[in-house]
């Protein structure tokens, strides 16, 4: 192990990406929150000093999103400081097959997945995959291969939950073939990583995928939605987020739980269970509040959500989609000729726009964050210094500080509610500091509403 990787992990900012112990010849393994860490005290003959450094997105600054993007995508021709370089920039959903029904959003995610494996551009596709559990704090969702359109759609929709790259990465090296790496920006950023570490993954991982994320979910949040819904985490089987329906509108987030022995699945709606309207951060890794890369700016292409105005009330989902590769702008284009999914034009800042809390967490909190670890001297992964990064006033920085709290405080009472198998212990615990955080959020508001007056007061006085 290097020093970096040794400060990323003492000072809990590991995300658990698989990224080093893939270069080192280590392995993964979950910690008792529910996160992967990795283990490479018996690693042998795989990376050291610098170039493991360089395999861990968090460290190795030299190499960070905008030196990876001119690296990676050098023909892209615009660029952006919140989306980074981009080709296109767009609204779609999938119109054929299905893959908007079944997708979380638009559909676009399995339905590229399925085209490029259709036109023989790839031999499979490496997403997060179903997992099959054995005991009560399994994983439910793995990296695998899928190499049939069938595999695919067993694998839609928005897995919110951690997974590692090392496996899969290392099955890629033994069974030659072009692949789509799909994954939340960290991920992608890691498998870049990978690509300019060893010429048989740059070689072999032909497409990179980003999903927008807001932040990653560690196993423990499934199984509390799970319990929180009646099903005791060992009994539940498999869990699907945003399962869609004609009644439920685009942002709400219902899930499907599957009970051991019983094959029904029943759908719950997550917002009124305990941490589970999905922003509040609950089970949030600690190297999420170090990240700066909302869309997965080093990825050919990424999708998301299209929050706008305008798709807000489509239950049926709609994808923001930013192509940084010329071919793939191409390829959709064609689809959308052929009326195979359908296009529509979004701006730059739109897609921006789309995802303005995700930017505003990850920028104005990044900002007070690294001030305060600066005033603390304490080790935190180097930045990239953006322009929308403003210290925020003293009312967000402390939501920001709550924020934190609902992280580290949901872990540890989870944990308690395992170990003593009642889940009233994370109730009662979570509720006592979301009352906090609800009040903050009222006085922010209120303060915004308050000061938009008095400008706009100020401003006909003036005039
Ligand atoms: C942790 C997380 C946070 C997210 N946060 C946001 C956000 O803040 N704003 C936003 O707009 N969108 C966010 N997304 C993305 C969004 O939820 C949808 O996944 C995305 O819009 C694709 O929808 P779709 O209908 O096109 O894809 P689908 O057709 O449903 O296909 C999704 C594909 O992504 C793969 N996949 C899902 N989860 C993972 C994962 N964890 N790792 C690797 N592959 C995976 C699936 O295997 C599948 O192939 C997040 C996704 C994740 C996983």
């Amino acid at each position: 192990m290097t020093e970096g990787v040794e400060r990323v992990l003492a000072s809990g900012l590991c995300v658990g990406c698989g990224g080093c112990a893939f270069a080192a010849g280590g392995r993964m393994e979950l910690d008792t929150h529910g996160f992967f860490q990795p283990v490479l005290d018996d690693a042998v003959g795989g990376a050291k000093g610098r170039e493991l450094d360089a395999a861990c997105p968090f460290l190795a600054p030299e190499l960070n999103e905008d030196v990876l993007a001119d690296r990676l995508l050098p023909a892209t021709a615009h660029r952006d400081h919140k989306i980074g370089k981009y080709d296109s920039v767009f609204s779609a959903h999938a119109e054929e097959g299905g893959f908007r029904r079944a997708g979380s959003s638009g559909g676009i995610g399995s339905w590229l997945a399925a085209e490029l494996l259709r036109k023989g551009l790839i031999d499979g596709v490496i997403h997060a995959r179903p997992a099959v559990r054995d005991g009560g704090e399994d994983p439910f969702f793995r990296y695998g291969i899928s190499r049939s359109l069938d595999e695919i759609r067993e694998a839609a929709h928005s897995h919110y939950h951690v997974v590692e790259i090392s496996e899969v990465l290392a099955e890629v090296k033994r069974v030659p073939g072009r692949y789509l790496f799909m994954g939340v920006p960290c991920l992608v950023k890691a498998a870049n990583r990978a690509k300019l570490l060893d010429p048989v993954i740059a070689e072999r991982l032909a497409y990179t995928l980003a999903l927008v994320c807001g932040h990653f979910k560690s196993v423990h949040w499934a199984m509390s939605l799970g319990w929180g819904a009646g099903v005791p985490p060992e009994d539940i089987k498999a869990i699907t987020f945003r399962v869609k329906s004609e009644n439920v509108p685009a942002k709400a987030y219902y899930f499907g739980i599957r009970q051991r022995g019983n094959d029904a699945v029943s759908i719950h709606d997550s917002a009124p269970l305990t941490g589970g309207k999905f922003n509040l951060g609950a089970m949030m890794p600690d190297a999420c509040n170090y990240c700066d890369d909302v869309v997965g700016e080093t990825a050919d292409i990424t999708i998301g959500d299209a929050w706008l105005p305008r798709y807000a009330f489509d239950w049926r989902g709609k994808n923001m989609v930013v192509s940084r590769n010329p071919d793939l702008t191409r390829l959709i284009r064609a689809a959308a000729e052929e009326g195979r999914v359908v296009i529509e034009p979004m701006t730059a800042k739109e897609a921006a726009e789309a995802q303005a809390g995700g930017f505003r967490q990850r920028r104005e909190g990044l900002a007070h964050r690294l001030a305060r670890a600066k005033a603390k001297k304490r080790w935190v992964p180097e930045k990239r210094a953006l322009p929308d990064m403003v210290r925020p006033g003293p009312l967000r920085a402390r939501i920001y500080n709550l924020r934190e709290e609902v992280s580290t405080r949901s872990r540890t009472a989870f944990r308690a509610a395992l170990d003593r198998g009642d889940i009233a212990i994370y109730d009662q615990e979570m509720a006592r500091v979301f009352k906090r955080l609800r009040r903050l959020e009222l006085s922010a508001a209120a303060f915004r509403i308050l000061s938009v007056r008095l400008r706009a007061l100020f401003s006909r006085r003036r005039s």
